[in-house]
């Protein structure tokens, strides 16, 4: 157990700096009030646009060697696995995660650190041969400043998941944490603060999304915005990035698909519907929200399903059920409606639908949907939370074509012991990653990123780090040739 601090910071140009305003942060677990945090406003972001500018125009990050980022990265994963439990305890009571979650979001955005120090002395160019009379070659440079928006879901993961290699790269960063769960992130610059970044190298403001989130998009101090959020959203910060034409790298949602097959491995499935839609309260953008299963066992695995649902703990994240709370009031409220829906277009209620009434946080029940068609709202829209569409199937055909049926394409799954088959279907299906007989295999190592409104560009893996660069290519007249 640890006290949790009553009231937060931004961190701007190298100092905790505190505002005249402040945003109220929930426990979800309970609804009640958890801390506040200085809401930054748009004279904040000027400050931390200027200061991440100053960094990168002086090139703080890059006039260095490149073995001082790698000794950089690696302080700031040594200090953010010191202050794991810490962040755990607040991440886990901000967001409603178990703590067992939380502590896995800072050991992850440490390994974050420590895999992208692994390259940053390793970003080279190529040589270009163009025959006699030429040397010709190429450097990476970083984009410069980089913007990053953060949503509330894994807020200290997806921070460190853009942070690491932009940093590694050599780019100044300002980031904007979620008003609905700031605080892990607060710890975790904590740890980067101790590591000696030059001044203005990283940045963190908290403050609603559609005024300093779209104050700092619409920056000309911005080289580069990377998002991770809503398709709306997003569609709002292209228009941004549109404008001045900068690059951008788009996380957007998912409605993402397993193709269950009659000769799936039980144990196997069972554990991956448990992790695909259940972990983190199926607030996941690569959730298993869609289970597309073959008509020959689909009554039986849709009677496992709805049992492994209704033997689900549910409890506040503190004490490690299966089941934790959803984000918000609004959020429990927008996952009902869409269940409401469901059933008003005929899907049929195998367990679940509804709130834990006798519960006083922000608790979804379990949800499973049966017979559920393509053509329903609940097998084409994002829900973000613990509620998943079991559709049938009779061929490979069909079952590919429901899957790549939607507008998005995150990720997609198969579940067979015929590798042919798993193949076949893994060529076929649109999506950025394709699991096969385990949902979610693939590690900070594996690139992830969209098709279609998921999005564009890759995070994580040795790609992602080629997000944050621009290559520049040098020709040479070499005289006497
Ligand atoms: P959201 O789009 O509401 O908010 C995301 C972030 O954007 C927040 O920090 C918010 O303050 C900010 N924001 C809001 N309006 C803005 C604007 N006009 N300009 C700039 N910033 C703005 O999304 P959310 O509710 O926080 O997250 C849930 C969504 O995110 C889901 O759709 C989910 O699928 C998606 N998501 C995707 C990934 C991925 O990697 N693909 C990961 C997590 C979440």
């Amino acid at each position: 157990m640890f006290p949790i601090k009553p009231h937060w910071l931004n961190y701007i140009d190298g100092e905790w700096c505190d505002s005249a305003r402040s945003l109220t942060v929930h426990d979800p677990a309970t609804g009640e009030p958890l801390a506040t945090i200085a809401e930054a406003g748009s004279d904040d972001a000027e400050r931390a646009l200027a200061a991440a500018r100053r960094c990168a125009d002086r090139a703080e990050l890059t006039r260095v060697r490149p073995a001082q980022r790698v000794t950089w990265l690696l302080r700031i994963a040594e200090e953010i696995r010191a202050v794991a439990d810490e962040g755990a305890w607040v991440l886990c009571h901000e967001n409603g995660k178990s703590l067992r979650d939380a502590r896995d979001e800072f050991t992850e955005a440490a390994r974050y650190f420590e895999y992208y120090a692994g390259m940053a002395d390793k970003i080279e160019g190529t040589s270009i041969p163009l025959g006699n009379g030429y040397m010709d070659f190429t450097v990476y440079d970083p984009m410069g400043v980089s913007a990053q928006i953060v949503p509330w879901n894994f807020p200290v993961s997806i921070c460190a998941r853009s942070l690491a290699p932009a940093l590694a790269a050599g780019n100044a960063v300002v980031v904007k944490s979620p008003e609905l769960s700031p605080l892990g992130i607060c710890v975790l610059f904590q740890a980067i603060a101790k590591a000696g970044l030059p001044k203005g190298a990283v940045n963190l403001l908290c403050g609603p999304g559609r005024q300093v989130g779209a104050h700092l998009v619409a920056h000309r101090h911005v080289d580069q915005i990377v998002f991770t959020g809503s398709v709306a959203t997003g569609q709002s910060i292209l228009r941004s990035a549109a404008a001045r034409a900068i690059p951008s790298v788009m996380e957007l949602g998912g409605k993402s698909a397993a193709l269950v097959f009659a000769d799936a491995d039980r144990r196997q499935l069972l554990d991956s519907v448990k992790s695909g839609i259940f972990f983190n309260a199926g607030q996941v953008c690569s959730a298993l929200s869609r289970l597309l299963v073959q008509r020959a066992v689909y009554d039986e695995v849709a009677d496992a399903v709805a049992a492994l649902a209704e033997g689900l703990r549910i409890g506040p994240g503190r004490d490690d059920p299966d089941l934790t709370p959803v984000i918000s009031a609004g959020q429990l409220e927008q996952v009902e409606a869409m269940c409401r829906q469901a059933v008003d277009e005929g899907a049929r209620l195998a367990t679940g639908g509804g709130a834990c009434r006798e519960r006083a946080g922000w608790f979804m029940q379990p949800t499973v949907f049966r017979d559920v068609t393509p053509a329903m709202s609940i097998a084409r829209e994002e829900v973000f939370g613990p509620v998943l569409a079991v559709i049938p199937f009779d061929t490979e055909e069909e079952a590919l074509a429901i899957a790549n049926g939607t507008e998005f394409g995150l990720v997609a799954g198969v579940f067979t012991q015929d590798i042919s088959r798993a193949m076949r279907c893994a060529r076929r299906l649109k999506a950025g990653q394709v699991f096969v007989n385990e949902w979610y295999a693939g590690g900070i190592e594996t690139p992830f990123g969209g098709v279609g409104l998921s999005g564009f560009g890759r995070e994580k893996g040795q790609e992602a780090l080629y997000s944050y660069v621009r290559t520049k290519n040098v020709g040479i007249r070499v005289a006497g040739e």
